[in-house]
């Protein structure tokens, strides 16, 4: 079963990785060990044999001789236990070969007899001589320019034995020892850096939409975690920015909503309050039903714009003669200027045809030259221009108009904002008018721009990818 804590699944992995890694260094030291006692063990049997094969010998070897273990005890560093030697002299009628007393006959094979008459020496193992097995060096010994007889001399590898089984024994005491020790290390040590975790975790719990201003705690340390933890507080900061936005959207709304809708209610209940000629009737219906058209453009206003920001605004994909589409909206916008004594001035349009819709088209330029006559003072002029840029048809719309100060000029394209100038002017207006032109601008992949300075004017720059 997999453990359900990331802490539990670091340590596990950890200790089972050191397990693994002493456990394969365990059984390489083991071999190595094994091999180096084997060669110096097959190292001081070959001094053991040089030195009792010179001087050559005459006669016998005296049984248990004092020199045999003086020469083992100098080669093998300790007083020789199991040790073997045997003198053969297979080739001549010396016999019978000789050997010191208190050893047994060492076998020798038909092999090692051959590379000995060749002149060569051979290592073997011998088990069954005692409770150990005994290494056996078969040595060839030359007078007056041949081979004449033959050595064999041999250890009990009991020493080699008892070393490797210390080893194991030590590694079994250790390794446990080892693991445990790190297990638990690494226990604490993934406790310690998955504290910031668990105290994001708990952060986040108390993180509702009502507390979003709530930040978990960063360690500035700038590691992993640390950046987890900023990038959590930066989220989160855009979360509460939206979630701002959306609850000041919602009561800018009903606010717009509300106050047309107080108008019309007074309205009708003043009218209703006693009878009425048919002549004051028309101008309360007449009344009420300009409050119902704002209503109706305010509430067609917010869902064009909350269908912009869910990306399933309705958009038709065809050819629009721009150049006619600005002439049109002119002559109809043309009485409301006339009014207001504003001119309306069209520069020569270049015609340009680009794929889009309409109806948001026709929106999006009858916004522009309706807040340009709005926001123009009677004697104003009012300018469209139409040209081709590069892989862009730009529209230009410029008035002589009030302007906008720079800090206005960032803000007019948010839902419901208004300058002071335009309140003040007691000019009618929701504050969605140039959100909705930014909306349709978008929509169609293009920008919108406005320049501008106080009381010179303002020139609203659309750009539309051809
Ligand atoms: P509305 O015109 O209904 O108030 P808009 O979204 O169309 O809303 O415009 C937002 C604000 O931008 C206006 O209230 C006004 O302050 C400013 N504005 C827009 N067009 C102009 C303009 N041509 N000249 C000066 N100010 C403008």
């Amino acid at each position: 079963m997999r453990p359900r804590s990331l802490r539990a699944r670091l340590t596990l992995w950890y200790t089972s990785l050191l397990t693994l890694t002493l456990l394969l260094l365990g059984t390489i030291a083991y071999n190595l060990l094994g091999y180096s006692l084997a060669r110096d063990i097959d190292r001081a049997l070959q001094g053991v044999a040089v030195a009792l094969s010179e001087p050559p010998p005459r006669g016998r070897l005296p049984a248990g001789a004092p020199d045999v273990d003086a020469i083992f005890r100098r080669f093998f560093e300790m007083s020789p236990w199991d040790r073997y030697v045997e003198r053969r002299h297979p080739w001549s009628d010396r016999t019978p070969q000789e050997s010191p007393a208190g050893t047994e006959r060492l076998p020798l094979s038909p092999q090692a007899l051959n590379r000995a008459a060749a002149g060569l020496e051979t290592f073997t193992t011998l088990e069954g001589l005692g409770p150990y097995p005994v290494r056996v060096l078969t040595h060839p010994i030359g007078e007056a320019g041949r081979i004449a007889s033959l050595i064999q001399v041999g250890m009990s590898l009991e020493s080699v034995s008892v070393t490797r089984h210390h080893f194991l024994l030590v590694m079994a005491a250790v390794l446990p020892l080892a693991v445990l020790l790190a297990g638990g290390g690494g226990w604490l040590l993934a406790r310690r850096a998955l504290r910031p975790v668990d105290q994001m975790t708990e952060a986040a719990r108390r993180i509702s939409a009502e507390h979003l201003d709530e930040r978990v705690r960063t360690s500035g340390t700038g590691d992993e975690l640390d950046r987890l933890a900023v990038t959590l507080n930066d989220m989160l900061g855009r979360l509460d920015d939206a979630f701002r936005q959306m609850r000041q959207f919602s009561a800018d709304a009903s606010h717009e909503l509300q106050t047309p809708l107080t108008i019309l209610q007074g309205e009708l209940e003043v009218a209703l309050r006693a009878p009425r000629t048919p002549d004051e009737y028309r101008r309360v219906l007449t009344s009420a039903l300009e409050e119902t058209a704002r209503i109706a453009s305010l509430v067609e206003g917010l869902l064009l714009l909350s269908r912009a920001d869910a990306g399933v605004l309705r958009m038709d994909h065809q050819p629009v003669d721009l150049a006619r589409l600005v002439t049109e909206v002119c002559e109809h916008i043309q009485v409301l200027a006339d009014a207001r004594g504003v001119t309306l001035n069209l520069e020569p349009l270049t015609p340009i045809t680009i794929q889009g819709d309409q109806q948001h088209l026709r929106r999006l330029i009858l916004n522009l030259v309706d807040n340009g006559i709005k926001y123009t003072p009677a004697g104003g002029r009012v300018t469209l221009a139409l040209r081709k840029a590069g892989a862009c048809a730009v529209l230009r719309v410029s008035d002589t108009g009030i302007g906008l100060a720079p800090e206005e000029q960032e803000r007019i394209f948010q839902r419901f904002y208004r300058a002071p100038a335009a309140v003040s002017r007691g000019e009618e207006g929701s504050g969605l008018g140039l959100c909705i032109a930014r909306s349709i601008v978008e929509a169609h992949g293009g920008s919108i721009q406005v320049d501008s300075a106080d009381d010179h004017g303002s020139v609203f720059t659309v750009y539309l990818p051809l």
